[in-house]
């Protein structure tokens, strides 16, 4: 298992690799991470840095490292900031940059990426989840707020929660209380679930309502 990118938690996730989406790829090709904490991003292997770039259009600054004793990839994706340049040596927990929200981001996250190969984008795509022990450190502490929402057309008044909350939000069928813990879970549209607080309606519209409703009161 990979040491986490992040030098201290908690950190959370707020979308699972493979996920449905208005993605280029049609899925989600990476893990989203958010330090709640601490911003530091640091690399998880030794190796060298294989390129830094900027994409205003897509992923922003960002960092492929590859690792030397395997040769597998590891990108970072929508950095504020790069500490690091081509071609330099690097080990694990050595700075590398700050998560940040470049390129097609709407909120500060960090875009984490494996492939078993030289980086391509979508091909030999290992899920994050499977190569980082992620319990071990989103577990460190909880969260205030959680927002989850049902479907995808629920997000769009989530993400309204989750400003007004200052917190992060995830899809309800990625979620699991012991993996993404946090005093109040909120559960918007859909049905009741055990350890969440649902803010629901009859439809999309009164869902939406029924979430303006516990913003006004609260
Ligand atoms: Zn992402």
């Amino acid at each position: 298992m990979y040491r986490s990118p992040y030098t201290k938690g908690p950190v959370i996730i707020t979308q699972r690799f493979g996920a449905p989406g208005n993605y280029a790829a049609g899925k989600h090709t990476g893990i989203d991470l958010v330090g709640q904490t601490d911003k530091t991003i640091v690399s998880s292997i030794n190796g060298v840095v294989a390129a830094t770039v900027y994409n205003d259009k897509s992923y922003g600054h960002y960092i492929i490292l590859k690792e030397t004793s395997t040769g597998w990839t590891f990108f970072y994706a929508h950095l504020s900031q790069i500490n690091v340049s081509a071609k330099q040596t690097i080990s694990i927990g050595h700075t590398i940059g700050t998560e940040g929200s470049t390129g097609n981001s709407t909120g500060s996250h960090l875009h984490l990426e494996v492939e078993s190969s030289d980086w391509a984008y979508n091909r030999n795509l290992i899920d994050p989840a499977a190569v980082f022990d992620f319990n071990k450190f989103t577990n460190t502490a909880m969260a205030a707020n959680l927002v989850l929402w049902s479907q995808d057309h629920d997000s769009w008044i989530s993400q309204h929660l989750m400003t007004y909350l200052a917190c992060p939000g995830m899809p309800y069928d990625g979620w699991n209380a012991s993996k993404y813990p946090a005093a109040r879970v909120f559960k918007v549209g859909g049905e009741a679930a055990s350890g969440t607080l649902l803010l629901s309606g009859s439809n999309q519209e009164q869902t939406a309502k029924t979430v303006l409703d516990w913003i006004a009161k609260n």
